[in-house]
């Protein structure tokens, strides 16, 4: 689990992301299914209580803190549907 303070933060993961093109399956809003190397991981992105934004990746490098890839794919479709959600 990661807390997102900024885009700067992502642009290796989202680097690695448009490389490897994870597909990202809808689950509900703030829950992402991303596909990686080892079959699926599940993504989980929501606000805190206290307002920070937190990032949870099933993968190994996300256990450790990391910022992977698959939350980053997640993440893109996400920051998506919160603004559309906004409009609407
Ligand atoms: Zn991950």
């Amino acid at each position: 689990m990661f807390i997102l303070k900024g885009i700067e933060q992502l642009e290796n993961a989202i680097a690695k992301a448009k490389k490897l093109r994870p597909r990202v399956e809808f689950g509900s809003f703030g829950h992402y299914r991303v596909s990686g190397s080892k079959g699926y991981y599940t993504v989980i992105c929501k606000k805190s209580d206290n307002g920070y934004k937190t990032v949870e990746c099933t993968c190994k490098g996300a256990e450790k803190g990391l910022v992977c890839y698959h939350a980053a794919a997640a993440l893109s479709l996400h920051v998506g549907l919160a603004r559309q959600q906004q409009a609407a």
